[in-house]
């Protein structure tokens, strides 16, 4: 049986790591950023081309079951797999990574909320960490932002005092204290990612007094099969596969 993983994150790459090469899978990544981190065994990349091209691809590969390990913010991506599998009656797991839980983080249901967080509690230094797409809802603010992103923002989106950091995670503990004491940050927005690679920002602003407006995961799609761990995904492959 071939497995489809859907990837982009490091825990694709680990499972890819532990399937490949006793299982027969295929990873698949967007192909948003310039040289990604590849995972073991074959890759394809690219869009499919929506509903229609997922169920056509899956088809033509013989797919016979789909593991999505995509980004927890990519929902078109998760929407699109479970759609698809559940009409085909494809075996589809989610591996979804804990969310973050830090003890007085604002929480707020997008970047506009947290846009309008920022613009009403008057922070005027802002640690930006939400991705190139989620900078335009702070166009109008005048506060200053340092917007770290892997691939750069339209510079039509962004707000007018800003500096752009290019880097890639994983970040550490006392890197992350330091950037957030030199560019004397007042609060830091991000995603609920989850996960460890990029997790010290978060008890660095913690110990540094640094405010934290976090921006809520999107639903999962109801009823699909959810687990939290490369191992859990590793073990669902092996029973699919038998
Ligand atoms: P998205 O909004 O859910 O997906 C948009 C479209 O991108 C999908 O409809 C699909 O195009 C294509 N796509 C997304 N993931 C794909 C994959 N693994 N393989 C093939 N096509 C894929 O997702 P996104 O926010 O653009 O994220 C894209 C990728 O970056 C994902 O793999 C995700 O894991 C990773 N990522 C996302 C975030 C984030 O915050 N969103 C952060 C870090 C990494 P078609 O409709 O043409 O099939």
């Amino acid at each position: 049986m071939r497995i489809l993983l859907l990837g982009g994150t490091g825990e694709a790459r680990a499972l890819a790591a532990r399937l490949h090469p006793e299982y027969d899978i295929v990873s698949s990544l967007a192909g948003r950023v310039p040289d990604p981190a590849l995972p073991q065994g074959p890759v394809r990349i690219g869009g499919f081309g929506g509903v229609a091209g997922l169920r056509q691809w899956l088809d033509d590969n013989e797919i016979g079951a789909v593991v999505d390990a995509t980004h927890p913010f990519a929902a078109t991506m998760t929407a699109h797999a479970a759609q698809v599998c559940a009409e085909l009656g494809l075996p589809h797991l989610v591996l979804a990574r804990p969310a973050w839980d830090p003890a007085g983080a604002v929480r707020v249901a997008s970047d506009v909320e947290a846009a309008q967080v920022v613009a009403n509690q008057h922070y005027s230094r802002v640690f930006l960490t939400t991705g190139r797409s989620g900078v335009a809802p702070f166009t109008s603010s005048h506060a200053w932002f340092l917007i770290r992103v892997v691939t750069p923002p339209d510079a039509t989106v962004m707000p007018c005092n800003h500096e752009v950091l290019l880097s890639r995670g994983p970040y550490g503990y006392a890197d992350e204290c330091a950037l957030l004491r030199d560019k004397r940050i007042d609060v830091l927005v991000t995603k609920n990612s989850g996960g460890e690679l990029t997790e010290a920002k978060l008890k660095a602003a913690a110990d540094l007094g640094v405010a934290v407006v976090m921006i809520d995961r999107p639903p999962l799609p109801v009823g699909v099969n959810v687990v939290s761990t490369v191992d859990e995904a590793a073990d669902w492959v092996q029973a699919q596969v038998g």
